[in-house]
């Protein structure tokens, strides 16, 4: 894990060291990549041919009924997992309301599910994203940091990078005094293969302006995302 983005300890957020980020974790250089142009790709029957040769990998007839259509199904259902990638960050957070009308604390979305792909194994890694920031001219709606989330989350990833991703996304457009995304998960690559264990969770957090400068916000944020007013 890089170092930049720590697990939190429950009870101890005291612990972080002082952020050291490394180069690949420089916010422009993440939303650059994330709002790049479609990369040229292969045609859909390239795609469906080579799940056909995953299906002949693993011992199957790929010409028994039942996996007749199975190709066609993986390559839509691939669509549907990885559209995050024909999706703008910045377009989603572009309609702002200028008005803060003097609200001058943070805004907290909590819980927001998602299910994402892991970029080693793509395999589905699944939890919740609970994503703060403090406006200081402009306001989203609050079903788009949602929406950011899903976009990010619609690619192969890893769960730091799609919580940098998401924090660098904000800031950029937003411009805010400060973003926090905590982003809790359930790799099924842990979970279903290799040390196989449920259950374990893996806990990924970035701060920036504010939140990462003061560390009473962190805690308040902190608390509130873990539900002591619950
Ligand atoms: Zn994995």
């Amino acid at each position: 894990m890089d170092a930049a983005i720590k697990s939190i300890r429950p009870g101890k957020p005291s612990d972080r060291q002082p952020e050291n980020r490394p180069a690949e974790l420089d916010p422009a250089e993440f939303l650059a990549a994330a709002v790049r142009a479609d990369q040229p790709r292969p045609a859909r029957a390239e795609a469906e041919a080579a799940v056909k040769t995953l299906l002949a990998y693993i011992g199957e007839n790929t010409e028994r009924e039942g996996l007749l259509d199975t190709p066609r199904r993986v390559v839509e259902a691939f669509d549907e997992l990885y559209q995050g990638y024909h999706q703008c960050p910045a377009e989603v957070l572009d309609r702002t309301f200028g008005e803060t009308a003097g609200y001058d604390d943070f805004v907290l979305v909590r819980d927001i599910e998602f299910t994402s792909q892991c970029e080693h194994h793509m395999m589905p890694f699944y939890g919740k994203a609970h994503i703060a920031y403090t406006p200081v001219e402009r306001v989203v709606g609050l079903s788009k940091l949602a929406r950011l989330t899903d976009i990010f989350a619609r690619r192969l990833q890893t769960q730091e990078h799609l919580t940098a991703q998401i924090a660098a996304a904000i800031d950029e457009v937003l411009k805010p005094r400060g973003v926090a995304v905590l982003i809790e998960a359930e790799h099924t690559c842990m979970s279903v293969r290799g040390v196989a264990k449920h259950g374990a969770s893996t806990f990924t957090s970035r701060f920036t302006g504010m939140f990462r400068d003061n560390p009473a916000e962190q805690a308040r944020f902190l608390s509130l995302v873990r539900g002591t007013t619950r």
